[in-house]
């Protein structure tokens, strides 16, 4: 360690997390450092990556390092230790209202370009597109993802069941997904025996030919999949579905993942607001495309373009109520499926409609049966499973479940499907080919106008480290574990290529099954519906979705999962929950003074990251740390210290008083160090005599609004202010 790498980095991101981090994090750094064991931070946020990317058209003052690379170096170190929250994955709504907010305060930052055409505006967009999407997890991902409830959290559940809606019989939620045309039907994959540097060309009908994309590197053995989605059998599909949907009488609902495909998802989502409202695309398109109109912004950026034309308004009116209702992100808002393309993001989407029984709100602000459009049938098999199983059986029982963990291909990039600069909307009928520098066409497709292509990879020492974490977890375990793999998927058959020979060769074979993902969902769900345990070893793309999925079935959340990244390099990267940066909950603390978020994450990840710096770096002091955060953390659960929902009930800052005073009781008790013990012992005996005055001070001023001097980008003394409101507490934390 040297005077400038702190022990652990603990990560600055935005939102709830954000909000509870000026709570918790005085905590962990004063408890740390009577520890000798030094927390730094580096900034995530959007705000911070907005003004690290632009220095030049900052004041000296207002620069701010680029903290995102820095730490996207470290994790390639076996140093590396670091507690990772959720950040803002930006969709264009999101990164331009950051971007007016930087400015509003002050910062000189240039607009985001919606139709770049100078070379500044090029040159600004292609710094807010590196920005937008899913931009900071690929950075540090350089290892590959286990995921799991901790045996408290787990127990915890089980004693403490949540509420489940119930499935009937007769539900007429189902899953409707493209039978053609789509990625899934589309993919070639191959592996390549040699390092290769490649091409993407388009040939038009006419001959001309564009470079989409040059000199992409590919080291040996990397996995290369191409496929494209036909827009011309996606627009069919969503005229199909909706027509369908308004007959069956229920939801009209679509779940697209528009953050972290930045690329496709948006083009998709775009698609249905059109066909939503074809009838006015039809007949009102030219005005509509004058007043700036782009449905891949969505209905709501739409209906603010054409509010004072009447004509429009009038024509938007009559298809609404000829089209079946939509699903709703808020119907006392009238805030509808369509509004922003990243409201609903089917990882979140599809498990909470799951565990309402197959329910979504409706127009009318009542619960509803729901089609649940999910365009391409590469994944949808997973909900569509899930949802015929609970028909079926009826809705699983969270005290006898047993759990399902996960281990997932994330290293290297590892199939960044669509967050990637290999995706592209086709601009002209022609051939998309991919070229290697040998001359060789690695893959070809006949390709309209419109249709979205794209490729994706995985890499070899990824994969390899990924099977092997799978044998790891298996004999630790001892549990069902199963590979999800398609065989008849392209992409899928390379992988088990590789899988099949390293379980052979390690003698394991008969340890593992392998399955397509609408098997695999039936049988980890009749195994945990047998209250036994599994192992889902899936690629990335099921790793986001089923540590959703799964947790918010099991634990009515997946805030609270266990989420390691093993680094390549030896270092540890410890994310906070499976789950994402609540932006309702800033809405309800700006408006009551209440922050619902549960830090929970946060503290397994915490006890995990101490731990592993006693472990690689022999520290005993931080090991300790480590065990007595496992005891906080048990008892938060065990005296149900977790925040509640409503204002009056306690929130996120008492739950971090009790983390506080339970982490120093655990501290003062522990017998292997006794200078810690000594040190905390006045601490947890002060934290316990004053407990009265602490709660009533945490508690003053709630049910009132509350100004943090900005969203995106707030001030941290106000924040501090909000955040920290008890004095005594603050001065017996020091
Ligand atoms: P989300 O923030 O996880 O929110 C979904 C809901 O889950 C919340 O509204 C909340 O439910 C519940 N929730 C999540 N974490 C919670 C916690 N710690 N305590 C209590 N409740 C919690 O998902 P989202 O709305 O899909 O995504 C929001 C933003 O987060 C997006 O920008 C997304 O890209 C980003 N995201 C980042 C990561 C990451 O950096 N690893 C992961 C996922 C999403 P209630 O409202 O019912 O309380
Ligand atoms: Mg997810």
């Amino acid at each position: 360690m040297t005077d400038s790498t702190p022990d652990i980095i603990y990560t600055k991101v935005d939102e709830a997390p954000e909000l509870a981090s000026a709570s918790l994090l005085p905590i962990i750094q004063s408890f740390a450092s009577a520890a000798g064991v030094s927390i730094g931070t580096r900034d995530i946020s959007l705000a911070g990556r907005i003004l690290a990317a632009f220095p030049e058209h900052l004041k000296d003052d207002q620069r701010v390092p680029d903290d995102l690379a820095i730490l996207g170096d470290l994790v390639k170190t076996p140093d590396a230790n670091v507690i990772k929250l959720p950040n803002i994955s930006a969709s264009v709504p999101q990164l331009v209202a950051a971007v007016k907010e930087l400015q509003a305060q002050g910062y000189a930052i240039p607009d985001y370009p919606e139709t770049p055409s100078t070379d500044a505006e090029k040159a600004a967009r292609a710094k807010y597109d590196a920005i937008k999407g899913s931009a900071v997890n690929p950075v540090l991902r350089e290892g590959n993802s286990d995921r799991r409830a901790a045996t408290a959290v787990k127990k915890y559940a089980q004693s403490h069941p949540h509420r489940m809606g119930d499935w009937s019989k007769d539900s007429k939620t189902r899953v409707a997904a493209m039978d053609g045309g789509d990625f899934r039907s589309n993919e070639v994959s191959a592996t390549l025996p040699k390092t290769a540097t490649a091409k993407i060309v388009h040939v038009a009908a006419d001959g001309t030919e564009t470079v989409l994309k040059d000199a992409v590197k590919y080291p040996e053995g990397t996995v290369v999949d191409a496929t494209y989605m036909s827009a011309q059998a996606l627009d069919a599909f969503l005229a199909d579905e909706i027509e369908k949907t308004k007959a069956e009488g229920v939801l009209f609902s679509l779940h697209l993942k528009a953050t972290m495909m930045k690329v496709s998802d948006p083009i998709i989502f775009g698609h249905a607001v059109r066909e939503f409202l074809k009838p006015v695309f039809d007949a009102h398109g030219k005005e509509m495309k004058a007043l700036g109109v782009n449905p891949n912004s969505g209905l709501g950026d739409l209906l603010a373009r054409v509010k004072d034309h009447d004509g429009i308004m009038t024509a938007i009116g009559a298809v609404m109520d000829a089209r079946p209702p939509l699903y709703m992100v808020d119907s006392d808002r009238d805030i509808t499926n369509l509004h922003v393309p990243s409201d609903v993001i089917i990882d979140a989407s599809m498990p909470a409609l799951i565990r309402a029984g197959g329910k979504g709100w409706g127009p009318d602000g009542k619960e509803h049966d729901a089609v649940c459009v999910i365009p391409d049938n590469s994944y949808a098999p997973v909900y569509d499973a899930a949802i015929e199983f609970f028909k079926a059986n009826g809705k699983l029982n969270p005290a006898t479940a047993g759990t399902v963990q996960n281990l997932g291909l994330m290293a290297q990039k590892a199939e960044e499907y669509g967050s990637h600069p290999t995706t592209f909307e086709i601009p002209a009928d022609g051939t998309v080919r991919m070229v290697l520098d040998d001359g060789t066409v690695l893959h070809e497709h006949g390709v309209d106008a419109g249709d979205i292509w794209r490729s994706a990879s995985t890499r070899k020492a990824p994969i390899e480290d990924w099977v092997n974490l799978a044998i790891e977890r298996q004999k630790a375990t001892g549990y069902r574990s199963i590979f999800w793999l398609d065989e008849t998927r392209a992409h899928d058959a390379e992988l088990i290529a590789y899988v099949k020979p390293i379980l052979e060769a390690k003698g394991v074979a008969d340890k593992f099954e392998i399955m397509a993902p609408r098997e695999a969902t039936i049988a980890s769900l009749e195994t945990i519906t047998k209250g036994e345990n599994t192992i889902a070893i899936t690629g990335n793309v099921l790793r986001d979705y089923l540590t959703d999925l799964f947790p918010i079935l099991e634990l009515a959340t997946s805030a609270k999962m266990l989420s390691i990244v093993k680094l390549m390099q030896g270092g540890g990267l410890f994310e906070t929950g499976a789950g994402g940066s609540a932006p309702k909950h800033v809405q309800q603390l700006q408006s009551e003074n209440h922050l619902r978020w549960d830090s929970l994450g946060e503290f397994c990840a915490l006890g995990e990251s101490f731990k592993f710096l006693g472990d690689v770096k022999d520290n005993a002091k931080a090991r300790i740390l480590g065990d007595a955060v496992e005891v906080a953390t048990q008892g938060v659960l065990d005296h149900d210290r977790s925040p509640g929902r409503k204002v009056g009930d306690p929130d996120n800052r008492d739950s971090h008083y009790w983390f506080a005073r339970y982490w120093a009781e655990a501290l003062a008790a522990q017998t292997e160090d006794a200078e810690l013990a000594a040190h905390f012992r006045p601490i947890a005996e002060q934290l316990a005599d004053r407990e009265d005055e602490i709660v009533a001070e945490l508690h003053a001023g709630r049910g009132k609004p509350v100004d943090q001097g900005g969203y995106y980008h707030p001030d941290a003394g106000k924040t501090a202010h909000i955040m920290r409101p008890s004095p005594t507490l603050n001065a017996i934390i020091g």
